[in-house]
């Protein structure tokens, strides 16, 4: 499963949704979150954004592990 970190905040550019070939990119307040049970990990979004704020799950940088709970929250609430 990949994941947005806190480069996205604000930024949003979305071109990792025109990459996503199952549409599991979605836009919250001040940043995207991918769906971590729609992801099919191909990685074709992680090259496509301008700010390198996605990265596998297992490749999150340490100050950023926390984001894969906070993308997976994200769809817990709505
Ligand atoms: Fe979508 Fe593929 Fe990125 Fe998962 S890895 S969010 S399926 S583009």
């Amino acid at each position: 499963v990949y994941v947005v970190t806190d480069a996205c905040v604000d930024v949003q550019d979305r071109s990792c949704v025109e990459e996503c070939p199952v549409d599991c990119i979605y836009e919250g307040d001040r940043m995207m979150y991918i769906h971590p049970d729609e992801c099919v990990d191909c990685g074709r979004c992680e090259p496509a954004c301008p700010v390198m704020s996605i990265f596998h799950e297992e490749d999150l940088p340490a100050e950023a592990t926390r984001f894969a709970e906070i993308n997976a929250e994200f769809f817990a609430d709505l």
